[in-house]
């Protein structure tokens, strides 16, 4: 779709004001992802079979795309980043059906408009290339210079001369993030297009250009995931719709591994997540989503890709029939791969060293000393963790009566009843143990018999080695193990004690979610306190209930969980008279 039409030189014009008024307008370049989005397209336009990409700090202080398309013809350079200045459109007539992922001329100017950008591009007729400063957008220095044919733009220090926009922008980490993921969608939407993502000196994301989207699937998300995936191919009147689905056992706690393109364009689309997800019906658990990763192509005239300035988006002519075919295609994989798996084995568990869930010694046995409970409910905070003892939130003494719908411990207090939220309040708890003797504190710990390899999307894999070190303090322990995957030596206690590889997955989706920036190891450690904790619909004993209640006693914020919620709700003696007409 984006290749051979377009001649080499003397093509890029600048459009008539009216067609120029006709473009979706809005800003094109909000933060590094933005720019590196439109410099993927450029390449991609320009028929690249090769894009690398780096970006450093994010890509605050560096992006760089280098592609080995046809590249800008010398005497055009400085056409190139005028405004509305495109090869791909001519007349108001074209804007009816787009060819190629850009069209408006503007990305090239706004990026330049707010970096410092080089850009060095050698077209195959000429002999040499040619190499260009620009500095707000104006080029500053240029000369000829010998290079392969592509093109190759470097944009540094984006915003620094726009301080208002860079308030915006997220930490470091974030914005690589995004870019990281942008990529590995780009990656999956052109799996005959060969992606080598670098960020901050580490490989995020190679994919070999092979054109199977298994392949390139199986890059970003780990081989396991990748041959687990069934085939979509389905055809209904003018829509088709390819690419890969999950089988009802592969699901998410996001919706970051469903990726939708539109004639080859990654589109954002609620109606057909929600097509999608329809399509599962009931087949997954509460709170989970499905992965997937669809085409879906349609006559140029029946999608309006003119609607988005960041091109997030487009409108269906006919949005109902496209998300029934989505449905129905996901539908008919999911019945084919049913009739297949049907009386297949089902996944062995992984082998952990795992306390059993009810260890704890007979109460004979029990000394005063720190006692890591059946729930690691420790009494081992120590007296000096956290706030002097006065200066805290103290509890009213609390007597437990009962537990509620197996998630809320029912308490009466010197001014009637206490609802304790059981995981919040063991979340409070665990996360004062972990910050006051992170490591250290008896029964943080729980170590593997043997190590288990968790294969990493890239990135979950760039949020592991963000935080690697806090995790390790946390008792998650874990080393690199090729590109995008690690081994789990040790979990901290009260973790998995099913399926640990997915426990930890989901601790580090909740990581890379979590937003709490200013403050990287209290953020690791109240996920980590998070996983660990007691969840909600878990029956517990008077005894483990008393000692929750104890435990929260003691900690620097008894009311509130790491989080912030609150633990705990009064309902006071004279609310319930109240209630009942005493008063
Ligand atoms: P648009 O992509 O909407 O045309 P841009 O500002 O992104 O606008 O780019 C302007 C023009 O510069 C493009 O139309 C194309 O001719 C040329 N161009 C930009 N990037 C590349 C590239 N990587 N390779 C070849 N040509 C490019
Ligand atoms: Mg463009």
């Amino acid at each position: 779709m984006t290749s051979g039409e377009v001649a080499v030189r003397r093509t890029i014009r600048v459009l008539p004001p009216e067609v120029a008024a006709r473009i979706a307008a809005g800003e094109v370049v909000e933060r590094p992802v933005s720019v590196v989005r439109e410099l993927l397209d450029n390449a991609i336009d320009a028929g690249a079979t090769r894009i690398s990409l780096e970006i450093e700090d994010g890509g605050l202080t560096l992006i760089r795309v280098t592609d080995d398309g046809r590249g800008i013809h010398p005497e055009e350079l400085e056409l190139a980043f005028e405004r509305h200045a495109t090869s791909k459109i001519a007349a108001l007539d074209d804007l009816g059906h787009v060819h190629t992922l850009g069209f408006r001329g503007e990305a090239l100017p706004s990026i330049a408009a707010a970096s410092d950008l080089e850009i060095m591009s050698r077209v195959e007729a000429e002999p040499t290339g040619v190499t260009a400063v620009l500095v707000e957008g104006q080029v500053v220095r240029r000369y000829a210079k010998a290079g392969p044919r592509g093109t190759n733009i470097a944009v540094r220090d984006l915003f620094a001369r726009v301080p208002a926009r860079r308030k915006f922008l997220g930490a470091p980490g974030s914005e690589g993030r995004q870019v990281v993921v942008l990529a590995s969608h780009y990656a999956l939407a052109y799996p005959g297009i060969a992606f080598h993502v670098v960020s901050g000196g580490r490989r995020a994301l190679v994919t070999s250009g092979d054109g199977d989207m298994r392949h390139a699937f199986a890059a970003i998300y780990g081989a396991e995931m990748g041959s687990a995936m069934l085939d979509v191919d389905f055809a209904e009147e003018s829509v088709t719709v390819t690419g890969l689905c999950g089988p009802s056992s592969v699901h998410r706690g996001n919706r970051a591994a469903i990726s939708f393109f539109v004639n080859g364009r990654w589109v954002q689309s609620r109606p057909l997540t929600f097509a999608l997800i329809d399509a599962y019906q009931a087949q997954l658990p509460i709170g989970r989503h499905p992965v997937a990763a669809l085409h879906i192509s349609l006559p140029d005239e029946d999608v309006d890709v003119n609607v988005h300035p960041a091109k997030a988006e487009v409108r269906f002519r006919d949005e109902r029939a496209v998300g029934r075919a989505v449905r129905r295609a996901v539908a008919v994989a999911l019945e084919a791969s049913r009739v297949v798996a049907w009386g297949a084995a089902p996944p062995s568990p992984a082998v952990v060293l795992t306390r059993p869930l009810h260890n704890e010694p007979p109460p004979a046995l029990r000394s005063p000393q720190p006692v890591q409970g059946s729930l690691g409910l420790s009494r081992a905070v120590p007296d000096t963790a956290g706030a002097p003892p006065q200066q805290r939130a103290v509890l009213p003494m609390l007597r437990v009566v009962g537990q509620l719908n197996a998630t809320y411990v029912i308490c009466e207090g010197p001014d009637g009843m206490y609802l304790l939220d059981q995981h919040a309040a063991h979340e409070r708890v665990v996360y004062d143990r972990l910050v006051a003797a992170p490591r250290v504190a008896e029964g943080n710990v729980q170590p593997l018999l043997e190590p288990l390899v968790l294969e990493l999307e890239a990135g979950l894999a760039a949020t592991l080695d963000e935080h690697r070190e806090s995790l390790a303090r946390l008792g998650l322990e874990t080393e690199p193990f090729g590109d995008n995957a690690a081994l789990v030596r040790s979990v901290p206690a009260g973790l998995g004690s099913r399926d640990v590889i997915e426990e930890v997955r989901a601790l580090l989706q909740k990581l890379e979610n979590e937003q709490r920036v200013d403050d990287p190891f209290g953020k690791a450690a109240a996920t980590v306190a998070c996983h660990a904790s007691v969840r909600a619909g878990m029956l517990l004993s008077m005894e483990e209930m008393r000692r929750l209640v104890e435990d929260l006693e003691r900690t620097t914020a008894p009311r509130t969980c790491p989080h912030g919620r609150p633990t705990l709700v009064h309902l006071g003696t004279e609310a319930i008279e109240r209630q009942f007409g005493r008063r």
